[in-house]
This record gives structure tokens, C-alpha cells and sequence, in this order.
């Protein structure tokens, strides 16, 4: 990247909207508003230039973000010379693009995922010429060495891979971020050796489908590989990753989960559903008998492996049956936690044209249940954990209440404790005195 200062003297809000790779695309987004420097607000009313980093997963998250760009209109028009831009997978969708170009013409910069690393040419055409610029072009290349402005705290994301090829019937992702693309294994130990320096002690590897990672580089590599890899990374005590795909979950991937000692015995694998009939409509590629028989491999490995998923409700053509399939498989796994989604409509993708679709109040019931039973189950699993002791990994002060301390165990459960800010990015053993559904509360022994 060229060092060309044509920020200076200009503040930047990036408001980041949607999953962990949106969250590591910001960091990244910010690396180069500083290099090119901008200083970083969060507040509205100082920023100069606004980037919105959208999700397009849910129609909610699209339809939030259209909200607040329109919401700027009054403070554009008062003050010409700024700067807002949309990107991420909500602005890679050409529907959106022109719907932004003739709506909404106060946004004068929208650009796609595969177009991140253009970020500098880009916003240097808008300013210079006025205009809105667009560029939402698919791109093949995996952008490397770009400045990356990580948070605080003892965490960092680290994507492995980009893109996916699985298509799911109801899933715009493959649409809005490509084709999969992995990052050379030499790039991504580098980056982990860095932020080991930087003294952050976990790593989350981030894909939409890290268990492919590997396909298509000429070394032959794949995720379990990569896991060896770091594990022998200097600094670096926790690693985990995400998204897991259960069709490409294999026993050599397991293995090294139970081998590496820094590899957290956690693992959130996302189902969908319990019924073979809607996982086959899904187009998920795994039965439910398939899917259970990697859970009972992963326990058998790790007896105390801690389980999470995404669960999803009201897909086309779900009858009672399949929604009790996906109850009775809830009971059956006893996730520790998981992730519930009401099915959205999405255009471009299969499902969302299929006549089946299910009444908004049956949905709705639906999801309660789910969402009852999940709960119900977290609660118990966590009170089984009351009076036990879990090093966690101290990382700030709590949302909730500033006066705790806040962290995570090896399988990711919130934690909050009372103790000092100085042990901010340290393991602490907590015993534990309280649990609820979403989280922990302990005293440090
Ligand atoms: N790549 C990951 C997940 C990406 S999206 C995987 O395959 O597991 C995160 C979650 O959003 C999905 O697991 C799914 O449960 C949910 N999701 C995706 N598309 C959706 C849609 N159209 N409606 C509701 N939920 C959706
Ligand atoms: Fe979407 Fe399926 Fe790809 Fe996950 S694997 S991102 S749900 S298409």
C-alpha cells in the first residue's frame, strides 16, 4: 500500500454490523484509515467519513442499515464535504448498489467484500470527484500485508479462508463474498507470530467454512494441518475457529482438536435442522445420523468437549415433524449453547422462491420453543459447573457492570468475577458460585 497521507486532519467512524469476519474486515478497514491519517471517533457527530461494514444474512440486518444511512441525509447535506460509505455484504448485492445510487445519494462510496484491499483508491476517487463511486466487483485474489488496527484485549481474528462453495438453498453468503479463496498457511503463521508479539495470548481462525481450508493452494494443506502448524506458535495459549461445516468435518480434523494442546476442546458446528428431509432441501450435504455420529466422534475424543451451534427455524416446507426432529436432536446433543434464526427470505438464493414457504405465526411459535429448550439446557449444563473451577482468560471489564471483570473458559463461557483491572489478559482460576442460561459469575480462588 502506498503511504499516501490524504486523511490527515480527518476523523473516521467504522460502524461494523454482522459476523467476525465483518468485525476482522473492520480492523482492517481501520489499519488503513490510519495509514492514511485519519484519526478514529466513534462518534457520529465528530466523524468526517463513515464507513458501514453491513451482514446481508437476515433481511433485518439489511433493512437496519438502510435505516441508518437514510437517518444521515440532513447531516450530509449540512456538511458536504463528508464522507459515507457502505461495504460489506449488503452493499455487494447490485440490487443494493442501485438502489444507493438513486436513493440514496448522500452515500457516495459503496464497495463489495472482494473489494477491501482497493479501500484507498477508492475513497480518494469519491473525495476527488464527488461523484458515488461503486465497485462490487468478485475477485479471486486474497489480499495480504494490509495495516490492521486489532482492538484491545488479550483476542484477535485471524481468517484463514474467504468465500464460500457450499450454496445453501437459503443462504446469500456464497453470493455476496465469492468463491473460497485460503490464505497461504506461511501468511497466516506470520500473522499469528505477529500478534503473539503484540501480546494477545487467542487466536480465532475465521472462514465460513474452515474445515475446506486448503482447497485450491498448491501445497497440498488442509485445516488439521494448519492447526499443527499453530499450535507451535510461541505465545499464542488458545486457538479456536470458526465456522466448521459438518459435511467437511473429518476424523483427522478431530484429532488434531484433541492432539493440540492449545486447539480449545470447544467446538460450534452448525446443524440447521434435525430433519433429513429439510437438511437434504437446505442442500447442507450430511444427514442427521451423519451429523451425531462426528458429535459422539468429538466426545469420544474429548470427553468434555463444549458444543455449540446454528439452529434454524421456519425453512420452506418444515412440518411439526421436522421442527420436533430438530427439538428431539437439541435433547439429544445437549448443546451448551447455540445460535437461533427465524428463516429470512433472501433474494437471489433458491429457497426464497419456493411457493412452501411457512405462516409468519407458526415460525414464531416455533422459535419460542426452540428457544425455551436451548435455554433450558444451557441453564442446566451451567449449574452443573457451580462450585467447579475454569481458567479463564481475563478480558476487561464487563458490559453489564464496570465493576466486574469479565473472560471466557477453553469452551468459551462467559465468566464475570470481581478482581482488578491488572489482570486483564491473564488465565485466572475462577470457582464457580452462580450460573445462568448465557453466562457464569465466580470468585477467584
Ligand atoms: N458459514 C457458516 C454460517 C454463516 S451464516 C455455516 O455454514 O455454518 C451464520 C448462520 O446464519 C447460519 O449458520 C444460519 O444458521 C444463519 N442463516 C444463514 N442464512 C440465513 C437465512 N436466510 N435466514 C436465517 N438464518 C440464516
Ligand atoms: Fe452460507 Fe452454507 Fe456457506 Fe455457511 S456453508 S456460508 S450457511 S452457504
Amino acid at each position: 500500500m502506498e503511504n499516501q497521507k490524504i486523511l490527515l486532519n480527518k476523523k473516521a467512524k467504522v460502524v461494523t454490523m454482522g459476523c467476525q469476519l465483518n468485525e476482522s474486515d473492520s480492523e482492517k478497514l481501520m489499519g488503513m484509515l490510519t495509514y492514511m491519517g485519519a484519526s478514529l471517533t466513534d462518534k457520529t457527530e465528530l466523524a468526517d467519513i463513515i464507513i458501514f461494514n453491513t451482514c446481508a444474512v437476515r433481511e433485518n440486518a439489511e433493512k437496519k442499515v438502510l435505516g441508518l444511512l437514510g437517518s444521515l441525509k440532513k447531516k450530509a447535506e449540512e456538511k458536504p464535504d463528508m464522507l459515507i460509505g457502505i461495504c460489506g455484504c449488503t452493499a455487494t448485492q447490485p440490487h443494493i448498489a442501485e438502489l444507493i445510487k438513486k436513493k440514496y445519494r448522500h452515500v457516495r462510496l459503496v464497495f463489495g467484500t472482494c473489494s477491501l484491499a482497493r479501500f484507498p483508491e477508492l475513497i480518494q476517487e469519491a473525495m476527488q470527484s464527488g461523484k458515488t463511486v461503486i465497485d462490487i466487483e468478485q475477485r479471486k485474489e486474497v489480499p495480504e500485508g494490509l495495516p490492521v488496527c486489532r482492538g484491545e484485549g488479550p483476542k484477535a481474528w485471524l481468517p484463514v479462508m474467504f468465500g464460500c462453495d457450499n450454496f445453501c438453498s437459503y443462504c446469500v453468503v456464497p453470493h455476496v463474498r465469492g468463491r473460497e479463496r485460503s490464505r497461504a498457511p506461511q501468511a497466516i503463521l506470520a500473522e499469528a507470530k505477529a500478534i503473539a508479539l503484540q501480546g494477545k495470548k487467542e487466536i480465532m481462525l475465521l472462514g465460513q467454512n474452515v474445515n475446506s481450508y486448503g482447497k485450491g493452494l498448491a501445497e497440498p494443506v488442509d485445516f488439521a494441518s494448519l492447526l499443527y502448524l499453530l499450535n507451535d506458535v510461541e505465545g499464542i495459549e488458545r486457538i479456536r475457529f470458526m465456522t466448521s461445516h459438518p459435511k467437511d468435518i473429518h476424523p483427522r480434523l478431530i484429532e488434531a482438536m484433541a492432539f493440540c494442546d492449545r486447539v480449545c476442546k470447544q467446538l460450534h458446528l452448525p446443524v440447521q435442522s434435525g430433519s433429513d428431509a429439510v437438511l437434504s432441501a437446505m442442500n447442507r450435504h450430511y444427514t442427521r445420523a451423519q451429523y451425531l455420529e462426528k458429535i459422539a466422534y468429538a466426545r469420544q475424543l474429548m470427553p468434555d468437549v463444549v458444543l455449540s451451534t446454528d439452529i434454524m427455524v421456519g425453512f420452506p416446507g418444515e412440518t411439526e415433524e421436522d421442527f420436533e426432529d430438530t427439538l428431539s436432536l437439541m435433547k439429544e446433543v445437549r448443546y451448551d449453547s447455540a445460535f437461533t434464526f427465524i428463516y429470512s427470505r433472501r433474494e437471489g438464493t433458491p429457497a426464497a422462491t419456493w411457493e412452501n414457504q411457512i405462516p409468519e405465526d407458526v415460525v414464531h411459535e416455533r422459535f419460542e420453543r426452540l428457544v425455551q429448550l436451548q435455554n433450558q439446557i444451557s441453564l442446566e449444563k451451567n449449574r452443573a459447573l457451580s462450585g467447579k473451577t475454569l481458567t479463564v482468560l481475563c478480558e476487561g471489564a464487563s458490559k453489564n457492570d464496570p465493576r466486574m471483570l469479565t473472560g471466557r473458559d477453553e469452551g468459551n463461557r462467559l465468566v464475570h468475577f470481581k478482581g482488578d483491572p491488572s489482570w486483564i489478559g491473564n488465565m485466572i482460576p475462577i470457582r464457580i458460585t452462580q450460573a445462568e442460561s448465557f453466562c457464569l459469575y465466580g470468585e477467584v480462588l
